[in-house]
């Protein structure tokens, strides 16, 4: 084997940086990952810099970096896109994009894609009541739609008539049969006409994972006899006029293409006979559903999809006019509801890692005279290990060994220190063994929980359940890179270990060439801090996470590029992460009364002169700062 220097195309390679990154990111020449906005050079810069800057303007670590550049790149493109291949294919409907913020509710993620979706009369999408009352507020443009699913009450009902009134393009789907009554009789007693839209319930079943959004038994929508049903309804109360929007949602992250082509095959004559029937639609919105390929495989596995932005796009535009052409109806607006594909790239976590998990131990072996037998024959299997290619039969011999030595154990024949020699040579054999396998090119199938087992943890200091809920609910592949060093070869093969109590709390899914692993390959620790970045964390993680542990919100920058300045970026805002007072307070705890509970401990004990006054007030002080600090390490 020749040994060629490692490059930053080997980097690049070995973590598909290319692959998932959609052009956004790339390696400078000092090996370090930077970020760049629709795949140009010009307004790059260097993640390890934004870092340096955190750390000068007090940040701690774990952060949330937000790049806006990007969010607003994926607005543009979407809508570019769009406008673009309607005109391709002589489509004589226009383009409508809402923006569902379930997928990402942060304010500044919502004023952002406002923002850069302005030109283009980009709209939002509500599911709740709460969610209503946000994008009531954010969004004041006239001729953007507004989207209104989920379940709805009286007051989800009548905040949507009041943004009729103020002149709101808001279109009320109706998800379940008994809302309609409820609409009509609101719609009366406010005075105010309705958009109205009907979601139908496909029979295609959906694919993925959120496969249960569509087919019959789907929680949500009307199915065709519900729909004739509900056109008779508002018909006979006046208001057939108002019904304005088709709508299906097949699920999220739709790993296939193929499923978006049954759904509008389907969906598409629907509409069409319900114009036919006198409906008078316009839209037609098909949902969301466009998927990330969060393992850069391009796959119809779950973390994947076989299709691009553009082919979803040229199949959405092509199938759909293709079916009202035959159809005799006119060409409707397409409206989709793309929320993962907007923000997945925008927003990255960054952690520390503390420390590696290993087991190794420097526990003195040494031959001592009448040591027990089990122990000789450990050592003796070690010793044979250098010059024996039988890795598979040696192991084997070991983990018999060793069991029966606990065996031994049990039964009060082994010492203490025997035991401890047993494990310890022990571990030593199976770390010599992963090592061979991992420098050979195939690792035989019995051996790979051998390498599974054995290979260290980097303990990260961050939670799972906060910052990668769906790596843990639902096995989802995100890409994990070093933000530095990827000038130098990686020598060590891990996994990732959080900071919470929870077996559970790990990432142990990575991003292989053909499919996923359970460990990937870092740089062994130095003197510097080093940094992993999680990223493809704004759809969804962002807000999902929740308190296990009562580790809180993470701190959070916003950064901007700026090609005027030298580092090429500005940061915009600081937005502090949670403090353990605050998470406390969430579970009711009152952090005030805490602390004047610990004092007045403190002073009884100060009373009974166990405690010098001067130690009580700087014991007092210190549970102080810690209420106000945040809830993951602080180095
Ligand atoms: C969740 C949801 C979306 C967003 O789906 P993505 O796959 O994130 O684009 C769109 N529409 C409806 C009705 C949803 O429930």
């Amino acid at each position: 084997m020749t040994m060629s220097k490692w490059t930053i195309n080997d980097s690049k390679k070995l973590y598909k940086i290319n692959q998932w990154g959609e052009g956004y990111f790339s390696v400078n020449s000092l090996g370090n990952l930077t970020v760049r906005t629709e795949s140009k050079k010009s307004g790059e810069f260097d993640i390890a810099s934004v870092i340096k800057e955190m750390k000068e303007q007090g940040v701690k670590f774990p952060a949330v970096i937000r790049f806006h550049d990007i969010l607003r790149s994926r607005v543009r493109l979407i809508n570019k896109v769009f406008r673009e291949t309607i005109e391709e294919y002589d489509y004589e409907g226009r383009y409508y994009g809402v923006y569902p913020i379930k997928v990402n509710q942060m304010r500044e993620v919502v004023e952002e894609i406002i923002d850069a979706g302005l030109k283009y009369d980009y709209g939002l999408e509500a599911g709740s009541k709460p969610e209503l009352l946000a994008v009531l507020a954010m969004n004041d443009s006239k001729k953007a739609l507004t989207i209104l699913n989920g379940y709805k009450d009286d007051d989800y009902m009548k905040l949507a008539l009041l943004g009729r009134e103020v002149g709101r393009k808001i279109i009320i789907v109706i998800e379940k049969f008994s809302e309609i009554k409820k609409i009509i009789r609101l719609s009366k007693e406010v005075g105010v006409e309705p958009l109205i839209g009907l979601r139908g319930k496909m029979s295609v079943p959906g694919c993925g994972r959120w496969s249960g959004s569509s087919g019959e038994r789907a929680k949500f929508g009307l199915s065709v006899s519900e729909m004739l049903q509900a056109v008779e309804l508002f018909r006979a109360n006046g208001l057939g006029d108002c019904i304005k929007l088709f709508h299906f949602h097949i699920g999220s992250q739709i790993p296939e293409i193929r499923s978006f082509k049954e759904a509008i095959s389907e969906g598409g004559r629907i509409y069409a006979k319900l114009v036919q029937a006198g409906v008078p639609l316009e839209y037609f919105d098909i949902g969301g559903g466009l998927g990330v390929d969060y393992d850069g495989t391009r796959t119809i596995n779950d973390s994947s999809t076989n299709y691009s932005l553009s082919e979803y796009v040229a199949d959405v535009i092509y199938s759909l006019k293709q079916i009202c052409d035959l159809e005799g109806v006119t060409h409707p607006n397409i409206v989709t509801e793309s929320g993962r594909a907007v923000t997945a790239h925008h927003s990255c976590v960054v952690t520390n890692v503390i420390g590696k998990i290993d087991a190794t131990s420097d526990f003195n072996t040494k031959k001592v005279t009448g040591e027990h037998i089990f122990v000789s024959n450990m050592r003796e299997l070690e010793e044979d290990l250098h010059n024996n290619e039988r890795l598979q039969e040696t192991y084997n011999d070991v983990i018999q060994l060793k069991e029966s030595a606990l065996n031994a154990f049990k039964l009060g024949i082994l010492s203490l220190e025997e035991r401890a020699k047993i494990e310890t040579i022990y571990t030593r054999v199976l770390n010599y063994i992963t090592s061979k396998l991992i420098d050979s090119d195939k690792v035989p199938e019995e051996l790979q929980s051998l390498v599974d087992d054995t290979s260290a943890k980097y303990l990260c200091n961050f939670s799972v359940f906060q910052s990668a809920a769906d790596s843990w609910a639902i096995g989802q592949v995100l890409p994990v890179v070093p933000i530095t060093r990827l000038h130098e070869k990686p020598t060590v093969n891990c996994s990732i270990a959080d900071i919470t109590c929870d077996s559970d709390g790990k990432i142990d899914k990575f991003i292989d060439e053909t499919g996923h692993r359970t460990t990937f390959p870092v740089h062994e620790l130095g003197e510097e801090d080093y940094y992993l970045g999680i990223f493809l964390t704004g759809a969804y993680q962002d807000v999902m996470g929740d308190m296990h542990n009562l580790f809180g919100r993470l701190n959070e920058v916003h950064v901007f590029k700026d090609e005027e300045d030298e580092s090429g970026f500005y940061i915009e805002e600081v937005i502090k992460g949670q403090s353990c007072a605050k998470v406390l307070s969430t579970m009711q705890y009152n952090p005030q009364y805490m602390a004047y509970s610990l004092k007045k401990v403190v002073d009884r004990e100060v009373a009974r002169g166990k405690i010098q006054p001067r130690r009580g007030v700087k014991l007092v002080d210190f549970y102080e700062d810690c209420l106000r600090s945040y809830t993951y390490l602080e180095s």
